[in-house]
C-alpha cells in the first residue's frame, strides 16, 4: 500500500478509525427499525499537514 497525501503529497500516512464519544459509525439514512446496521469509519491521515482523507466504511458489506 503506497498512499500519498492528497494535499501535500507526503507519504507519511497513518491509517486509523474515526472515533467519537462512543465511536463514530455510519448508518444509512433510509434504515427503519430500532437495531440499525452500521459500520465503523476508517480514514487515513497525513502526518505532515494533518489532512484526513479516504474516509471509508470499515464493513460496507454489512450495511
Ligand atoms: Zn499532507
Amino acid at each position: 500500500m503506497d498512499k500519498k497525501c492528497e494535499k501535500c503529497e507526503s507519504s507519511r500516512i497513518i491509517k486509523g478509525k474515526l472515533i467519537g464519544y462512543s465511536g463514530v459509525v455510519f448508518i444509512p439514512e433510509n434504515q427503519k427499525g430500532i437495531i440499525k446496521k452500521s459500520s465503523a469509519v476508517m480514514a487515513y491521515a497525513c502526518k505532515d499537514c494533518g489532512s484526513v482523507f479516504d474516509i471509508t466504511l470499515e464493513h460496507p458489506d454489512k450495511i
